[in-house]
């Protein structure tokens, strides 16, 4: 392994994949272009956009709002956080805290969404009354749906998410693994367009998540080492296990999986996108493919339980 970069500073990054190593100053530049060529790239932004920043305080999240408050010096955007609190003692709590006070430093409106309000259960109480069910499980369908109505309550045309290359080359796996080619198909664009679906962008989709971790850190972001204490629960962390060891022997491993799957995305979609309609949920009136949303069932669910 080189300890020098190219310009003949001490690295503090050795990339694998590229067989390179790099210093401050020069990681940081890649950082940065990589960051701005996504955005060009996949056309992920344009003037006049109102984004809501998906912002759980957590590294990813952070650095996208850096990020994205960066471009904003040079595109007329609007830039708003959101931030769904699902109510995690001990673990939500601090990072709402790094979230509030980001949104502070660079003066961006900050709106919170909570479980406990919407649900009428945080998280914790939720996991007491079904600890038969993979918190995650709950979590997610709830997440998901509070993030798209918030999006859209805040007047955002676009949900910016921190998800990085890690989480995209776990999420082509799970879907492999589940047998939900149809999810793939629409990870990144809904099948059927609606108003009250706001389209989610994932500018850091290209940029492996050891990378996100010493931007952070380089940048002086807070960061909060503690996992979600209910993570250790989830299918995700043996997927990242098995992915992570895949990249350790064989470098590149992630990017060519994401590349694969954007590869072959379009005809996914030509797939299954033949027939899909979009309903409105008989109980809440949101955007569903079903007669009820995966929201409100997993509502009725959760209160009828103590
Ligand atoms: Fe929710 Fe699971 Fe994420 Fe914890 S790890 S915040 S339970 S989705």
């Amino acid at each position: 392994m080189s300890e020098t970069c190219f310009c003949g500073k001490p690295a503090i990054i050795f990339l694998h994949y590229a067989s390179k190593a790099l210093c401050e100053q020069h990681f940081v530049y890649m950082f940065d272009k990589r960051f701005r060529k996504t955005i060009r790239e996949y056309k992920l932004l344009k003037k006049g956009d109102r984004i809501a920043i998906g912002l759980s305080g957590g590294k990813d999240s952070c650095v996208l709002l850096h990020s994205l408050a960066e471009i904003k010096k040079s595109l007329p955007i609007e830039l708003v956080a959101v931030t769904i609190d699902e109510g995690i003692k001990g673990y939500r709590d601090k990072t709402l805290k790094i979230a509030k006070r980001e949104c502070e430093a660079f003066g961006i409106e900050h709106v919170v969404f909570s479980y406990q309000g919407d649900v009428g259960k945080t998280m914790d109480e939720i996991v007491a009354g079904s600890p038969e069910d993979i918190p995650c499980s709950n979590c997610g369908v709830l997440r998901r749906y509070l993030l798209n109505r918030g999006a859209r309550e805040v007047g955002a045309n676009k949900l910016a998410t921190g998800h990085n290359l890690d989480d995209i080359a776990q999420m082509v796996f799970m879907n492999f693994m589940r047998n939900e080619p149809s999810r793939l198909a629409r990870f990144n664009e809904p099948m059927v367009k609606s108003d009250r679906l706001i389209p989610r962008i994932r500018p850091l989709m290209r940029t492996p998540e050891k990378e996100v971790a010493i931007y952070a850190m380089l940048k002086g972001i807070e960061l909060e080492s503690m996992e979600c204490p209910y993570a250790r629960f989830a299918f995700r962390g043996h997927v990242r296990k098995m992915v992570n060891e895949a990249e350790e022997k064989y470098p590149g491993t992630k990017f060519k999986i994401v590349n694969t799957f954007f590869e072959i995305e379009d005809t996914l979609r030509d797939k299954y996108g033949k027939g899909a309609a979009l309903n409105s949920c008989s109980s809440c009136g949101e955007p569903c493919s079903k007669e009820i949303c995966m929201y409100c069932k997993k509502l009725t669910i959760i209160t009828s339980k103590s």
